[in-house]
């Protein structure tokens, strides 16, 4: 240890290290005055270790003080060394059985829906993994930190409460066991003395306020150091602060973002370390700079040496912590410690001291001992008691301090709240004894100051520092749901008690809202502020959950729903007498009936939304129906009469019948936005529900007539229905159009209402139904609108107190569940069966969402060809308290107002009526012919059906109107031809009311006779439902075929020019042939791709047409250009290195590509054509655009014109350059002489030649040597001084250097520079990077060579390979003729290059191609007459021969013993050969394999993508077709392709026949040092076939991801937790993405590490995966990026995006091959480009700074 700390701290005080634990242990434990000896050696020594410097030093420092401080210490607790102590205290130990983990940041946590007393009941994911629970239904969440895991709490489980890992073992008794028995008596002692001592020294230090003294400790250092301390608010940005310190400290940039990050994470941070006065000057200036707008950050001059007590005493917490966890009794003992009460009295505990300085406290600090306290007290069963007492004590002064405080509730010890309420015990405990409701609630109400005169709550005008406060005040309604959200199971009178001196309370804040925010109408003018509305509602809405459970409870005993309900009655009294005005009642008289009302209109009186008093009653109301108490309340009913019940929703929803009416229009948004909010799922249930049942308990009681009138009276409609042909009036005055249109909506929502109060029998205790029925209810009218995903669902059903709907217990009754594709989500669709359950005038629907349904479900039934009447479902009964509700429609009142409105209809001439009124008056028919029908259904002998229905509307009116009967109006209407939408309705009516007829008549006769005739009917219907199915199917296939022509069009339309110019083709080919005679052209002749007996094709004239002027064009080479928008990107999708970087790319040579392919350049395009000059204008006109946009808007676009981007006119495909479009080139150079052609041999000698000759003309250009002319002897037929004539017009030529330079650009990323030699090669790079990438994906996915790729790629890879092939007919010939001279040296040695790469590191297939275009640089100077085509073959055969070699020399075959044949084959004795031919020139280095077979079936599996690729090369660059076995998957491709390219079945071979030369050639290779190298094993190289890159794997279930990245910690800031951990899915690496503490500089610009790791890792293209957000993330360069859905799937088929609902995540195999494909095929940028035009926030995002 000594010599380590020696090493580690030369600089240090040696007196520190000769300090023994031991001795000082031994001295501690013969003291008398253990406080004072202890304080005196901390006083010392503390300011010794810790704050030295400017800057903390946590390692040395922690070493330190492990051996000087804290060693001791714990000596002296052991009574003996503590490397033995511990260990046995350990095993002494029986531990408890809580996990109590606790979580770090992002951790995942479970719950289980099934079991969990309540969702804030989680478990680690240890803990679940061993658990019962990963078998149930469980949701799954990231941790905000905090918090622990609640396995082994029996009290949070409903079971499983154990994991196996804390399981009980049964033969132990279970707690109460006291845990200090294990321990010895001195244990206890000295474990009590010294946990005393230090944890009063730490919470005494950490509380210390003053700045140059110590509590109870001497000031050993008196020097004149201190630091300036910068604290953390929650009020400035990460900017000011690092803008502040740069100029207040004078630090840079970087140094100032570390500060700002520290003084984030920690709380604190010193920023400064000097003397006083150099402090203090800091100070001010910080003050000063961050005083003007808001409060100034915390500065804090303070001496070190207090800085320093402060880090030990944290440090001692931790250590606590620590230590407690070798014994259950060491903890108790600390519990003890900290929780007895000091010499000053209540509160002086050392816990309470923590806890009453909290909001003082630093960030850090506070962390720190919040751990501690849980893993100490809430650890231990018996003190977690004694603290839930203090911390409910402490309560109201907690929550004060947090509402002053400025941090987040996660800091702040109030948070712990969730810890001791949610548990059943303790919160019942803490209501019985500490009234710990009561509390709440007060506190509360203390907080929310602002009331009007009547005591309301008002938050009109409140300030953004009140705003402030009312967020966090919000939190304690929280802790009231933790309190309330575990039911008792029984009651004790003190609990009946105290829960109803908290109801108490709870009325009393209701009364504070009961009319809160009262509104007028605003006639005249617009309002000229939108009134504060939010506050109200957001109270509204937190408190909905509480009010929920306050009914609970209620229900859950006899005499505390009475007593609640009593005092629920009075409340709402108390606030009546307020809001009646004294006015003079009035009488309303109708059809005989009369009644009497007071006088008020909602449209010119004061009227609020907020009734939470008069709806908790009404919730009251209808739970005492299952206790049968209803006979007690109604007497108490009597005192508040049922007008008066009424009174109150009913004016709240004639509120809202006139906003919907227009009438509240100049009250402005605010209050369209109460009415939304009133009916909103998160509201609704204790708001519009209420009230709905308020008005049927009010009703229920009264004469219906009564409620009706008043009722008329209150919509302001009394007038128009109670004076005969008032309606009239309407047209004959030509009355303002707004008031008639106001008048019938109006009426409507009246019609609306009353269909509401007497079909909304849902509700258990109003209707006969009970919970189950409700919510499927709710599912089928969601449903009906269309299917949905199961998370809509969920939004648009009520959750409980749990977060639960209930709906996946009743959705398989009443849906089927359909299975997402590759993109979408899975739905619900609702089962055929279900739909005569749909009700049109659902309650919860809002408008839009009800014509929706409506349209939905009159197609279905057109489709079903049924008649489209969408008639009212038979209903549940109503309980008997609520059964009169249903005379309501066989009223008088009612029956007349029918009838007006259906006269109103029937006369038809301009009257004030509306189709949807009338609409309504048929569903309320409908309703009451339903409620008759099945009165008569349910009949049993002794009852009387009271509800006569039929027998009313058969009636004509009484005299003196004499009107018509209403059925009589009904069959008037049926045949009117205005109303052809409802007659279906109402023919359904009249069949209705004749069947009832029927069934009253029909009540004695035998039915047998009807149900016969139903059969008759019903065959005879079946009959023709078969026939309309028939002809339906007919229809339906014939549709089908419609659509699959149409789709097919579609696909064509696209790529119209191609099919135009294919048809061309076509037409051309037939008139064409015949042409060329000399050329084999037969569809059954052998087709060969390349060499001298290269397959002849027939010359198309290709004519294609210009996307942006139409005008048609052929390609030809002295014609205009005609070109292909292309995107060219630098690409490491193959990469098999990828750290490797290019280091200088101005002298970056590309001539050999090395094997790991670590970077190519990519070209792809959409294959639309342009002119090139219609291209060239289009790109002026975009950039020109974009300058000016830049200059006004200075917004970025999803392309970047100084880039050379642009979208395809077409398809808005990202590009950046274009490909020309050129005939086959080779055909302009190729000299069509076979005869005399040299063999391989021969020609290399010939190629050598020539190129000695090169060499030296050039060496005689520089030193104009003639002597050296002598020796120079031109090969027969070469003519060097011949300069080839350049075939292609100017047109084309300038695009051949625009794409050149392009490619160039691009691939080196350099600033272009057309003269560059290095040009050329990239472009034969790009041509061989993009066919070997589009090799892997057909090989990938098991795809024929040709016949597969889309017109798109095909269209580009001609272009590209006929552009490689031409291009250097544009370049400096001396330099191509350099290249091939390079290249072809490489495996030909010669004397002037040497330092060539050895085979083992060139990429065969780039260097083919290479060498094949450039070839013809020193072809055309050569006369003799060797055809091109040889040389090709020649240089095929050859690399296809250094192709071989590489390959037995890296192959890792092993003998295993797979079966082979016994007889070799030619092949595999011909390898064998080969094989001991290197064996021998490598020295016998290489490893013996005796095995031919082997041999051979590595190297066809190794070759084979080097072939494939061959072969689309030479058939895109010679235009042979390929045989058409080559189309499709088969065995023989091998065969197939060798036939192809050229080559014999048996490719050794190829040795054989040119052993004259291969033999020297495969010698020179072996000789190479680097080969000999790689064979001793001294370095690697890439074996074949080399594998295709996939993106990384992805484990199955989410979870693991959230826990591998809660483990991941930001590499940059020291262990600290990363905040947006995020994955490349390319190479797996995690990253700390968007912040700070991981941005790096990238080109002079700040950079995210996402951005970053793009640069090394996909040469600027990344694809991650953000654990925490669970979402992909696209990114391209520094500005363009977009997010794409996640491969994870819940089992509802859908993404979660945010991870915000919790389902379990499984990974879904095809979306991932999806996303990889994407990657495969180069198409991330493209994606990006689409999704940033589709949506132009993205283009916002800052991208880099991920
Ligand atoms: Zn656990
Ligand atoms: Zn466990
Ligand atoms: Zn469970
Ligand atoms: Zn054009
Ligand atoms: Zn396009
Ligand atoms: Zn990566
Ligand atoms: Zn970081």
């Amino acid at each position: 240890m000594a010599a380590e700390l020696e090493a580690e701290v030369p600089a240090f005080d040696r007196s520190l290290l000769e300090c023994s634990a031991e001795e000082l242990a031994a001295k501690w434990l013969q003291t008398n005055d253990l406080q004072k000896e202890v304080y005196q050696h901390l006083a010392y020594y503390v300011p010794k270790i810790y704050c030295r410097g400017p800057n903390p030093a946590p390692q040395r420092e922690d070493l330190l003080a492990q051996q000087v401080l804290l060693g001791p210490m714990e000596w002296y607790l052991c009574g003996e060394d503590p490397a033995f102590g511990f260990p046995k205290l350990e095993q002494a130990n029986k531990p408890s059985h809580l996990c109590g983990r606790v979580f770090k940041v992002g951790e995942p946590t479970y719950s289980c829906r099934d079991c969990a007393v309540d969702p804030t009941c989680v478990l680690c994911m240890e803990c679940f993994l061993g658990s019962i629970h990963k078998e149930h239904r469980y949701r799954m969440t990231t941790s905000g930190g905090g918090g622990f895991c609640d396995c082994g709490d029996t009290e949070a489980w409903k079971e499983g409460p154990y994991c196996k890992k804390h399981e009980i073992n049964t033969s132990e008794t279970e707690e109460e066991e006291d845990p200090l028995v294990h321990l010895s008596e001195d244990m206890v002692a000295r474990a009590y003395n010294i946990f005393a001592i230090t944890f009063k020294y730490a919470v005494d230090i950490l509380t210390w306020e003053k700045e140059n003294e110590l509590p109870g400790l001497e000031m050993t250092e008196k020097s004149d150091t201190y630091y300036c301390m910068l604290f953390n608010d929650e009020v400035h940005t990460y900017e000011q602060v690092i803008y502040t310190l740069q100029k207040a400290v004078n630090c840079t940039q970087k140094e100032a973002i570390g500060f700002a990050t520290t003084v984030d994470r920690d709380g604190r941070r010193s920023v400064r370390y000097g003397d006083f006065q150099y402090c203090e000057q800091a100070k001010s200036v910080i003050v000063r700079n961050t005083s003007r707008q808001t409060k100034p950050l915390k500065v804090q001059v303070m001496h070190s040496s207090i800085v320093a007590h402060q880090s030990f005493g944290l440090k001692l917490l931790t250590w606590l912590g620590s230590i407690i966890g070798y014994s259950d009794g060491l903890r108790r003992i600390l519990c003890q410690v900290g929780l007895q009460e000091g010499p000053d009295g209540e509160n002086s505990s050392l816990v309470d001291k923590l806890m009453l300085s909290d909001s003082k406290l630093w960030k850090g600090a506070r962390n720190v001992y919040h751990q501690l306290f849980m893993s100490s007290l809430l650890m231990d069963l018996k003190y977690k008691k004694l603290f839930a007492i203090r911390f409910a004590r402490n309560y109201e002064r907690l929550q004060s301090d947090f509402m002053k405080d400025d941090h987040d509730r996660e800091f702040s010890i109030a948070d712990l709240s969730i810890q001791i309420f949610t548990v059943p015990s303790l919160a019942r405990m803490l209501i019985t004894e500490e009234n710990l409701m009561t509390t709440i609630i007060k506190t509360f109400m203390d907080h929310l100051r602002h009331r009007d005169i009547q005591g309301r709550f008002q938050f009109e005008r409140y300030t953004a520092l009140q705003a402030f406060k009312f967020r966090r005040v919000q939190s304690l309604i929280l802790d009231l749901k933790y309190v309330l959200i575990s039911k008792p199971t029984e009651w004790s009178d003190d609990l009946r008690h105290k829960f109803l001196e908290g109801f108490d309370a709870f009325l009393e804040l209701l009364k504070c809202m009961q009319g809160m925010d009262p509104i007028t109408r605003q006639v005249g003018q617009h309002i000229e502020m939108e009134p504060e509305w939010e506050a109200a509602f957001t109270l509204q809405m937190k408190l909905t959950l509480v009010i929920s459970m306050m009914q609970d409870w209620c229900a859950l005993d006899e005499k505390v729903l009475i007593e609640a309900y009593k005092k629920c009655l009075a409340v709402l009294m108390q606030c009546h007498s307020g809001f009646t005005d004294g006015e003079q009642p009035i009488v309303l008289n109708m059809c005989g009936h009369s009644v009497e009302t007071i006088r008020y209109c909602v449209s010119q009186e004061k009227v609020s939304i907020h009734l939470p008093v008069s709806r908790l009653l009404a919730g009251m109301n209808w739970l005492s129906v299952s206790f049968k108490i209803s006979h007690r309340t109604k007497t108490l009913c009597n005192e508040l009469s049922p007008p008066m019940l009424i009174e109150h929703p009913l004016r709240c929803l004639v509120l809202c019948a006139q906003v919907h009416a227009g009438m509240w229009r100049r009250n402005g948004f605010s209050l369209v936005n109460q009415i939304y909010y009133y009916h909103n799922v998160k509201c609704r249930r204790e708001m519009f529900d209420k009230d709905i049942v308020m008005l049927q308990t009010g009703v229920s009681m009264m004469d219906p007539n009564h409620f009706l009138m008043i009722m008329l009276s209150r919509f302001e409609l009394y007038q128009i229905f109670s004076t005969p042909d008032y309606g009239k009036r309407f047209s004959t005055e030509n009355t303002n159009k707004d008031i008639v249109q106001q008048n019938n909506t109006l009426i409507e929502e009246m019609l609306y209402l009353i269909i509401m109060i007497v079909g909304e029998r849902f509700s258990p205790g109003i209707g006969q139904v009970n919970a189950t029925d409700e919510i499927k209810r709710e599912i089928i009218h969601q449903l009906s609108i269309r299917p949905m995903a199961h998370s809509e669902l969920v939004k648009a059903l009520p959750e409980d107190e749990n977060r639960e709907t209930g709906m996946e217990s009743v959705i398989e009754e009443v849906a089927c569940f359909k299975k997402p594709g590759l993109t979408g989500r899975g739905l619900y669709e609702l089962k055929p069966e279900c739909t005569r359950n749909f009700n049109l005038y659902f309650y919860h629907f809002s408008r839009a969402e009800q014509s929706k349904a409506e349209e939905a479900q009159r197609k279905l039934r057109k489709q079903n060809r049924e008649d489209t009447a969408l008639p009212p479902p038979a209903l549940p009964p109503f309980c008997p308290l609520f059964a009169s509700l249903v005379n309501i429609l066989q009223s008088d009142v009612m029956l007349c107002i029918m009838g007006t409105i259906l006269q109103w209809a029937v006369e038809h001439n301009g009257y004030a009526w509306s189709e949807s009124m009338l609409q309504r008056v048929l569903h309320l028919l409908g309703m009451a012919l339903q409620e008759e029908k099945q009165h008569l259904e349910n009949l049993s002998e002794e009852n009387v059906v009271t509800f006569t229905f039929t027998q009313k509307i058969s009636k004509p009116g009484d005299a003196p109107n004499n009107s018509p009967s209403i059925l009589a109006m009904l069959e008037t209407l049926q045949n009117a031809p205005h109303l052809e939408v409802h007659k279906d309705m109402i023919r359904w009516i009249l069949k209705t009311f004749n069947a009832i007829k029927k069934l009253r008549e029909s009540s004695s006769t035998s039915p047998v006779a009807e149900t016969e005739g139903n059969i008759m009917e019903e065959s005879s219907r079946d009959k023709d439902k078969a026939e309309r199915k028939r002809k339906a199917e007919i229809a339906r296939l014939r549709r089908e075929k419609i659509m699959a022509q149409m789709s097919e069009m579609q696909r064509h339309f696209i790529n119209e020019n191609k099919e135009l110019f294919q048809q061309t083709l076509e037409e051309l080919d037939t008139s064409a042939s015949g042409v060329h005679d000399n050329s084999p052209v037969t569809s059954d002749a052998k087709l060969t791709a390349l060499g001298p007996e290269q397959t002849r094709v027939a010359e198309h004239r290709q004519v294609v047409m210009c996307i942006l002027c139409q005008e048609e064009q052929e390609v030809k080479v002295d014609s205009r250009a005609m070109v292909l928008a292309a995107f060219i990107q630098r690409s490491t999708v193959l990469s098999k290195n990828r750290s490797k970087t290019i280091p200088d790319p101005e002298k970056y040579d590309p001539l050999f590509m090395h094997p790991d392919l670590s970077c190519g350049t990519h070209t792809g395009s959409c294959g639309h054509i342009m002119h090139a000059h219609c291209w060239q204008r289009y790109f002026d006109a975009v950039q020109a655009k974009e300058q000016r946009r830049q200059q006004r808007l200075r917004v970025h676009t999803s392309y970047d014109v100084e880039n050379g981007e642009f979208l395809c006119p077409l398809c808005e495909c990202l590009s950046n350059t274009v490909i020309p479009l050129l005939p086959p080139p080779r055909v302009l150079f190729n000299r069509l002489d076979f005869s005399g052609q040299p063999n391989l041999a021969h020609w290399i000698k010939t190629v050598c030649q020539q190129i000695k000759a090169l060499y030296l003309l050039r060496d005689e250009d520089c030193a104009s040597n003639s002597e050296k002319m002598d020796e120079l002897q031109l090969p027969e037929g070469f003519r060097p001084d011949f300069q080839p004539k350049n075939p292609y017009s100017e047109s084309i030529k300038e695009m051949l250097t625009t794409f050149g330079t392009a490619t160039y650009k691009v691939g080196l990323k350099v600033h272009p520079n057309e003269e560059d030699p290095r040009v050329p090669i990239m472009c034969w790079g790009s041509c061989a990077y993009t066919i070997q990438t589009i090799e892997r994906i057909l090989a990938d996915e098991d795809k024929p060579l040709f016949g597969h790729l889309p017109c798109r790629q095909d269209d580009c890879l001609t272009s590209l390979t006929r552009f490689a092939a031409a291009h250097w007919t544009v370049s400096s010939l001396s330099a191509v003729q350099g290249h091939f001279c390079t290249l072809l040296a490489s495996l030909v040695p010669n004397e002037k290059n040497g330092n060539l790469p050895c085979i083992l590191d060139i990429d065969m297939f780039h260097l083919l191609v290479n060498l094949v275009l450039s070839f013809p640089a020193i072809h055309c100077q050569d006369f003799s007459g060797v055809s091109l085509g040889t040389g090709d073959l020649h240089l095929f055969h050859l690399v296809t021969m250094a192709h071989i070699i590489q390959i037995l020399l890296t192959s890792s075959t092993e003998e295993n013993g797979m079966d082979q044949e016994n007889t070799s084959s030619e092949e595999e004795v011909a390898v064998l050969t080969l094989y001991k031919f290197l064996c021998q020139c490598t020295g016998s280095a290489l490893k013996e394999i005796s095995s031919g077979w082997h041999l051979w079936k590595n190297l066809k599996a190794g070759i084979m993508p080097f072939l494939r690729c061959s072969a689309l090369f030479f058939h895109y660059l010679n235009g042979v077709p390929a045989p058409s076995e080559m189309e499709v998957s088969g065995t023989n491709q091998f065969e197939h392709l060798c036939s192809y390219l050229s080559l014999p079945n048996n490719l050794t071979c190829l040795f054989q026949e040119n052993s004259d030369i291969m033999n020297t050639l495969i010698e020179s290779w072996c000789s190479n040092n680097e080969v000999k190298r790689y064979l001793e094993g001294k370095r690697h190289a890439i074996s074949y076939a080399r594998e295709s890159n996939k993106l990384i794997d992805l484990p199955d279930d989410y979870s693991c991801l959230i826990n591998q990245a809660s483990n991941f910690s930001c590499p940059k800031s020291g262990g600290d937790k990363s905040r947006a951990p995020t994955l490349c899915l390319v190479c797996g690496t995690m990253l700390c993405s968007q912040s700070y503490c991981c941005q790096t500089e990238l080109e002079g610009e700040d950079v995210g590490a996402c951005t970053a790791h793009t640069y090394t890792c996909g040469s600027g293209v990344g694809i991650f995966l953000r654990v925490r957000e669970c979402q992909v993330l696209f990114l391209a360069g520094k500005t363009k990026g977009c997010f794409y859905p996640p491969p994870y799937l819940d089992d509802y088929g859908e993404t979660d995006q945010g991870l915000r609902r919790g389902n379990p995540l499984h990974l879904c195999k095809e979306r991932f091959k999806k996303i990889q494909k994407l990657w495969q095929q180069h198409s991330i940028t493209e994606e990006i480009g689409h999704a940033q035009e589709a949506n132009q926030t993205l283009v916002g995002i800052d991208w880099q700074h991920l």
